[in-house]
């Protein structure tokens, strides 16, 4: 199906000037026009709804799998490779007031702070895999590490809960972070 905008934008090209004209003399009323229109829609769909669960329920198990599919391309793009980074990074307790500092500090750092080896980023768990280190304490970041040097870190106040121990987790695996 196509998008409201998609038609939109293809019918522009065919209005005449004169119409062109007149529309953006009347853009505001239309604008209201259309929203209360919308509202008005909104109320019918609801009713839809109520009169079709069966549909409806087909709908949304539809809706959800594009969701699944799309999302699942999002994740590989630059942005949304960031957005799931930093998210990680916020659930597993990092506090920060630059964020997007911080993540191109991530991503500029080629080699550990602590032992200069060669960092990667592979999806699979390896020794050298990039990883940020912060203190689980204050949730201070410190240095971008390798895996191993990571979970050598030493752990401040173990007895005080912070949100990285709940993780369900192996502890084999990078507390610190997973790529
Ligand atoms: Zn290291």
């Amino acid at each position: 199906m196509e998008s409201n905008k998609k038609i939109r934008r293809k019918t522009a090209s065919s209005t005449p000037e004169y119409q062109k004209i007149y529309r953006e003399a009347h853009k505001e009323r239309a604008r209201a026009r259309r929203k209360l229109k919308h509202v008005e829609y909104l109320a019918y769909q609801r009713k839809w709804r109520a009169a079709n669960p069966e549909k409806t329920k087909a709908y949304r198990v539809k809706g959800k799998a594009k969701q699944r599919l799309y999302q699942k391309d999002y994740n590989q793009t630059p942005k949304g490779k960031k957005v799931n980074r930093v998210s990680n990074w916020r659930v597993r307790g990092v506090l920060h007031p630059d964020f997007d500092s911080l993540y191109d500090l991530y991503m500029n750092t080629t080699h550990c702070d602590k032992c200069r080896v060669e960092l990667t980023e592979s999806t699979i768990p390896q020794s050298t895999n990039k990883t940020l280190d912060h203190d689980h304490y204050t949730g201070s970041f410190r240095n971008v590490l390798c895996h191993s040097c990571n979970a050598s870190a030493p752990r401040q106040k173990k007895e005080t809960i912070c949100p990285t121990d709940l993780d369900p987790e192996p502890p084999s695996s990078s507390s610190e972070e997973s790529p």
